[in-house]
C-alpha cells in the first residue's frame, strides 16, 4: 500500500493518503485544507480519491473534502453524530478567521465496527467520542503499511520506538512483536503525550478517556497511532508516557 501524509492548513492537521497501487484508488483521511497540495500528492502517486474519511467534523479536518470531491470525485464519509459540526464547518471556520467552502452533504455515514474499503484494501471504524460526539479512529492491518508517511523510512525505525521502549509488562517477553504492527488513524482522540481537548461543543473528558482506555489501549502494544496533529506514536509509548493515561489503566 502507498501511505503518505501532508500537514495542511493553519491549524496544521495531518492528512493521510492510503493508496492502492493496483487500482489507484485512494482513501484520504482528514483532508482539512490545502486541496491543491492534497491533489498534487495524489497525482504524484497516480492515485484517484475513492473515499474521504473524516475522523470528525472539526474545521481543520474537513475543509478540503468538498472541493476535492467536486474536482476529483469520491465519497465523503463521517459519523452521523458529528454532522452538526460538519455542516457548520465553514461558519465555525470564520470565527477563527479561516475561509472554508460550504461543506457538501456526506455521501455515507460511518458506524462503529464498519469496514471501509478502497481498491484492494480496507480498514475498520472505531467510534471514540469525547473530543467530539462522532469522533472515530480507523484501524488498518499492518502488513499492508510498511512505510512511515512522514519520513518514507521503514515503520519500525521511524516510529521512534527504541527496542527497549516496548511495553515489557505486556505479555510474554519471548513473544516477538509483528514485523508490521497495525495502524490506527486516531484523529484528535489521542496525540503523542496528550489527548484531544474536550472543552468544545459536545466534548466530554470522561467519555474520551473511557474510549481511549477501552478501545485503543487494549490494542497490541506495538500498534502505531497516527494522530490528527503531530508525530506518530504507539500504544505502548502512550501507556508509559501520556500524563492523561496514568493510573487505573
Ligand atoms: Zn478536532
Ligand atoms: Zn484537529
Amino acid at each position: 500500500m502507498i501511505l503518505d501524509a501532508i500537514v495542511v492548513g493553519p491549524i496544521q492537521a495531518n492528512c493521510y493518503v492510503l493508496g492502492c497501487p493496483e487500482t489507484h484508488a485512494a482513501l484520504v483521511i482528514d483532508p482539512g485544507d490545502d486541496p491543491h497540495a492534497i491533489e498534487a500528492l495524489l497525482e504524484r502517486h497516480q492515485l484517484e480519491p475513492a473515499v474521504y474519511l473524516l475522523t470528525h467534523g472539526h474545521i481543520d479536518h474537513v475543509g478540503a473534502a468538498t472541493p476535492l470531491r467536486q474536482k476529483l470525485g469520491g465519497e465523503i464519509l463521517i459519523h452521523p453524530d458529528d454532522l452538526p459540526l460538519y455542516e457548520k464547518a465553514s461558519e465555525h471556520a470564520l470565527a477563527y478567521g479561516i475561509r472554508l467552502p460550504r461543506t457538501a452533504p456526506p455521501d455515507r455515514h460511518l458506524q462503529d465496527g464498519e469496514t471501509v474499503s478502497w481498491g484492494q484494501f480496507s480498514g475498520t471504524v472505531i467510534h471514540t467520542p469525547g473530543h467530539s460526539p462522532g469522533g472515530i479512529c480507523f484501524r488498518v492491518a499492518g502488513e499492508w503499511v510498511q512505510q512511515d508517511p512522514f519520513s518514507g523510512s521503514a515503520t519500525a525505525a521511524a516510529r521512534g520506538a527504541a527496542p527497549g521502549e516496548r511495553d515489557s509488562s505486556a505479555g510474554d517477553p519471548q513473544e516477538t512483536p509483528p514485523a508490521f504492527p497495525d495502524w490506527v488513524f486516531c484523529g484528535d482522540t489521542l496525540f503523542q503525550g496528550s489527548i484531544g481537548r474536550t472543552d468544545l461543543p459536545g466534548g466530554s473528558h470522561a467519555t474520551l478517556l473511557q474510549g481511549i482506555r477501552e478501545r485503543l489501549l487494549v490494542l497490541p502494544p506495538e500498534t502505531i497511532m497516527a494522530p490528527g496533529h503531530g508525530p506518530l506514536t504507539t500504544v505502548a509509548s502512550e501507556k508509559r508516557i501520556n500524563p492523561f493515561l496514568q493510573g487505573g489503566a
